[in-house]
């Protein structure tokens, strides 16, 4: 008898930012398949199962992360092939991805491939490494009135060139962070003027999160600091700072006098 194998998004990294669900479901594994994105303090959920790590950066004649042996496979077709094999020997198979599975995470392959084992599959949604930037800047994607749509564009093209578009208010912009200056150079090609707000959030949702401000003309100025670290670009609406509130316990003289929020730089 064989299990549907769960794909299980594992949100953009801290562990308690999966789904209950999720988290329910890694607890039933035998064995998961990790991406290098993930949280090793997920590994709580499924103590007894076997992990491997099949992310990209895993694939190096290293040890793998957590202590795991390194993995002689390599490619989303050996990823595909080994979630068909284990869960043909009847184990119950989770293949857990960064953030959602279904945005930049190559699903369709491993559902195609599940498909054609005549093999079941179950989907569990994580929250998308563009929400948890939203939530780390506090800055709503949508806006009432002037914020009405949001694109996930992915900056880097299948030939490995650099994409940018102008098509909806907010752009989130994933897989740029290498490449900031030629992002900032391909944005104002697709229209969008020098002065547009840019956030620059990078390792959203966990503790050493960091977010800095810029325009798009100024964008390559946050590469230092997003430096090595997985970063996505909030373009436009999204990356517009709201009014600030006014400081809890503050006099009202000291609200008059708070200063405008200008957004940075
Ligand atoms: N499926 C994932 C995206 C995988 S593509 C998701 O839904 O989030 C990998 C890209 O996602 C990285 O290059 C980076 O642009 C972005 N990313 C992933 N985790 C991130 C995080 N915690 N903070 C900022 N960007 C992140």
């Amino acid at each position: 008898m064989t299990h549907p194998v769960v794909i299980i998004g594992a949100g953009p990294g801290a562990a308690d930012l999966m789904t209950v669900r999720g988290a329910r479901r890694l607890g039933e594994a035998d064995v998961v398949l990790f991406d290098a994105l993930t949280d090793p303090a997920l590994r709580r959920h499924a103590p007894a199962a076997r992990w491997v790590d099949v992310g990209k950066r895993g694939f190096s004649a290293q040890p793998g992360r957590h202590g795991a042996p390194a993995c002689d496979i390599s490619g989303q077709a050996r990823i595909n092939a080994l979630l068909v094999k284990l869960a043909q020997q009847g184990l119950r198979v989770v293949r857990l991805k960064g953030g959602d599975p279904s945005v930049f995470g190559r699903l369709e392959e491993e559902l195609q491939a599940l498909a054609e084992a005549g093999l079941q599959a179950e989907v569990v949604p994580g929250v998308t490494a563009a929400l948890a930037a939203a939530a780390a800047t506090q800055r709503p994607l949508t806006r009432r009135g002037s914020g009405r749509s949001v694109s996930l564009t992915t900056a880097m093209t299948r030939s490995g060139a650099l994409h940018a578009s102008r098509g909806a208010d907010t752009e989130v912009f994933y897989m740029a962070g290498r490449q900031l200056a030629a992002l900032a150079r391909r944005l104002r090609e697709a229209g969008w003027p020098d002065d547009t707000p840019a956030s620059v959030v990078s390792r959203a949702g966990w503790p050493d999160q960091l977010a800095s401000d810029h325009r798009v003309a100024t964008l390559a100025q946050a590469s230092v600091l997003h430096a090595g670290r997985p970063t996505v670009v909030i373009v436009g609406v999204g990356a517009a700072a709201l009014p600030r509130a006014p400081r809890r316990g503050a006099s009202k003289a000291t609200v008059a006098a708070a200063p405008e929020p200008v957004p940075s730089p």
